[in-house]
């Protein structure tokens, strides 16, 4: 495959900070380089504490258990998201709440979170900023949490570096997630990170990530070191991965996002000139960091989109098609809430396209010209 979804960026700073890691010969959690990734990273967000972790999987299941989520608590979940931020409610035994999306920027609804609010009084909401666009009713949903007291787990997986009004996604909510593994705004492989400005919370999270053992550090007695509080986690990220991290983080502002941003841009320009609809909108007053670059296919019916999908593929054109509906799968416990069921519309009509951090003007002209031959020609 010639444009990949999303290639790696690696240079000769994460291979410097690995290896230091392999000189040092501490591989396991709380690494050096592992730290200081931590204090980018907070750094980077306006955070005061980060942890890192092995995914972000693993960060949404501890943010949970951190704010107490448990067997029939409800947590709200965007129907049109990563089914992790499911199986970790899944994972703590809560019900979710699945509320759809709306159409601009394919985050979560206001109206319909505040039915969803009202009618099931949820202990917790996560609010998802889906493919680098900060969710459109983001301060709405915040203010309406904060009058009915629901904490909020904000996920910015997919918008690493995005803001409204200035202020970057991340701190909106009590705690963020952010997963780091390969594809995501920087990778490393497999990995996250959980940050909060809530000290009380925080040390819950680092505590159930590690085993739920309380006495770990030099200064306690070697005898209590086994001693636990209850169920905990073996969640932490190794030293090596934290040493890509580090290099990630430090190259992240400088080259990485612009890298990023610049792709979406050239999308946005070369694309409209032929009418092919991107599926989001840049808000006022919030900049996205265009993590993936979508089309949104109105007029064409699911077999011809499926068969354009493959027809770039066979192109060397790597392609991927929208989220599935989180409500469609059946082993969940879950409740939906929705009008018009939009994020089936969206998963039927979404075609991803390769968003890497390299790709050229000429490439993404390339891409247009493939999707415009096969509308032509086939259609
Ligand atoms: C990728 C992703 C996750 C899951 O992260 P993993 O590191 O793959 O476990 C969670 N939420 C969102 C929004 C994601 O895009």
């Amino acid at each position: 495959m010639k444009y990949l979804i999303n290639k790696p960026n690696l240079s000769s700073l994460e291979k410097k900070y690995v290896n230091q890691a392999l000189n040092t010969t501490w591989l396991s959690a709380n690494g050096e380089n592992t730290k200081i990734f931590q204090n980018k990273f907070s750094k980077f967000l306006g955070i005061k504490n980060s942890l890192a972790v092995q995914s972000g999987t693993a960060a949404l299941h501890l943010a949970l258990k951190s704010l107490g989520v448990g067997a029939d608590d409800k947590v709200i979940i965007p129907n049109y998201t990563c089914v992790s931020n499911l199986s970790a409610a899944s994972q703590c035994n809560a019900k979710a709440i699945l509320v759809d999306v709306e159409k601009e920027t394919l985050g979560l609804d206001y109206e319909l979170v505040k039915i969803a609010i009202k009618k099931y009084k949820p202990k917790v909401l996560q609010l998802v900023h889906v493919y680098g666009f900060p969710a459109r009713d983001t301060l709405k949903i915040i203010k309406l949490c904060k009058k009915f007291n629901v904490h909020v787990i904000e996920d910015t997986s997919e918008a690493l570096g995005a803001t409204i009004n200035k202020k970057k996604v991340g701190n909106f909510g009590s705690i963020n997630v952010t997963s780091i593994r390969s594809e995501k705004m920087i990778g490393v492989g497999e990995g996250a990170v959980i940050s909060s400005n809530n000290k009380k919370i925080f040390q819950k999270i680092e505590l159930l990530a590690s085993r739920n053992a309380p006495f770990r550090t030099r200064k306690d007695p070697y005898w209590k070191k086994y001693y636990v509080n209850g169920e905990g986690y073996n969640y932490l990220m190794p030293h090596l991965l934290g040493s890509v991290a580090r290099a990630q983080i430090e190259r992240f502002s400088s080259i990485l996002l612009k890298k990023k941003i610049n792709v979406g841009k050239i999308y946005l320009k070369y694309f409209k000139v032929d009418n092919l609809k991107l599926c989001q909108n840049k808000l006022n007053k919030s900049s996205p960091v265009y993590w993936l670059n979508s089309i949104y296919f109105e007029n064409l019916n699911k077999n011809n989109i499926q068969k354009l999908g493959e027809y770039l593929m066979s192109c060397g054109i790597e392609v991927r098609s929208g989220f599935w509906p989180l409500n469609e799968f059946k082993s969940f416990k879950s409740i939906y809430v929705t009008k018009s069921n939009i994020s089936k519309k969206i998963f039927n009509r979404t075609l991803v396209l390769p968003s890497s951090y390299d790709l050229k003007i000429k490439d993404i002209i390339f891409i247009r010209e493939k999707i415009k031959i096969f509308l032509r020609k086939y259609l």
